[in-house]
């Protein structure tokens, strides 16, 4: 089986929506691309970082998943990672309430002996210096590397992030960061100034609103499927991260036909993990729900029309 290695945030995430308001619950960029890519047939392994105050029972869950959890390091008398967003009525921005990094502060990741070989690397959202130290312990090139990011580590460590964007095959980051990062309205000149700074494949995640795969002059536009209820939006980009990352690794091709398949693969887990609070409906989702809704995007994106000579 092919191995995905996965790094980002496990953490406590406090969420408000117009829906209701949560406590302290469990989340995190590599917590929701681990539950989301264990849906393929891949190896995966998450490193990350958390305190004494996180629960085992988190800890079992993801391990019940199939996913290895030996490099998460516990870090004695540590607090977890904290963030707390509360989104507005469109459900489709938000704002940062807190951000406390705790243990992430000194983190220094280290990649298990089995894993420096790994065929995908998913680089989650978290210390753009992190991001490079695991790319540092690789001893073979992977086929592919993705990388997520945020606002957050462009307003506060934007050199050590276009240091590690360089390297990586694919950026995945949505409508607002990219026109941060590139200085352009424009979503198609943002991408083609994000390609300038090292990736290939540039993909905007746009919420309800769908993704885009920008790759040379090509651009690919995948919906996110119309829902009736949308709860949560939290960890919605990691989940289509997961998914993009997860689908690649098991199929092993990286042509653009096949990233096309990988940004639908990652909009229809996406489109799940927005329907109840937190990580509770990846958590719960069954494969065959995953392929039905497959079914659904399809229908919603197929047609046939004659094109005129
Ligand atoms: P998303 O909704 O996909 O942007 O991801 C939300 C998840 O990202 C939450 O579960 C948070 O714990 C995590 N998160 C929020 N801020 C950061 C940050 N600055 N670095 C890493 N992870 C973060």
């Amino acid at each position: 089986m092919n191995k995905l290695l996965i790094v980002g945030t496990v953490a406590f995430d406090a969420i408000e929506t117009p829906f209701g308001k949560t406590d302290k619950i469990l989340g995190g960029a590599a917590t929701y691309i681990g539950l989301s890519a264990s849906f393929f047939k891949v190896q995966s392994a998450i490193v990350s970082v958390v305190g004494e105050d996180f629960p085992q029972e988190y800890l079992d869950m993801l391990s019940a998943k199939g996913i290895d959890t030996s490099a998460i390091e516990v870090v004695k008398g540590g607090k977890t990672f904290f963030w707390s967003g509360r989104y507005h009525n469109d459900l489709n921005s938000r704002d940062t309430l807190d951000t406390q990094l705790n243990v992430l502060a000194d983190f220094q990741p280290k990649v298990p002996a089995n894993f420096t070989d790994a065929d995908v690397v998913m680089l989650g959202n978290l210390h753009p210096i992190v991001q490079t130290s695991v790319l540092d312990q690789l001893t073979a090139a992977p086929k592919l590397v993705v990388l997520d990011t945020m606002n957050f580590w462009m307003d506060c460590a934007l050199p050590e992030l276009l240091d590690v964007i360089k390297r990586v095959d694919v950026i995945t980051i949505n409508d607002e960061e990219a026109r941060q990062l590139s200085g352009e309205y424009s979503l198609v000149k943002a991408a083609a100034k994000i390609h300038t700074l090292g990736p290939k494949y540039v993909v905007i995640k746009k919420g309800e609103h769908g993704a885009l795969l920008f790759h040379d002059k090509k651009v690919f536009f995948a919906p996110a499927l119309p829902l009736e209820e949308v709860f949560d939006p939290t960890g919605a980009g990691d989940t289509f991260a997961g998914g993009f990352s997860g689908y690649i690794a098991q199929s092993e091709n990286i042509s653009f036909k096949n990233l096309k398949n990988a940004i639908i693969y990652g909009s229809n887990l996406a489109s799940f993990c927005v329907e109840k609070f937190g990580t509770e409906r990846m958590e719960d989702l069954q494969r065959d729900e995953v392929l039905e809704r497959l079914q659904e995007f399809k229908a919603l994106t197929q047609f046939d029309i004659a094109l005129e000579e």
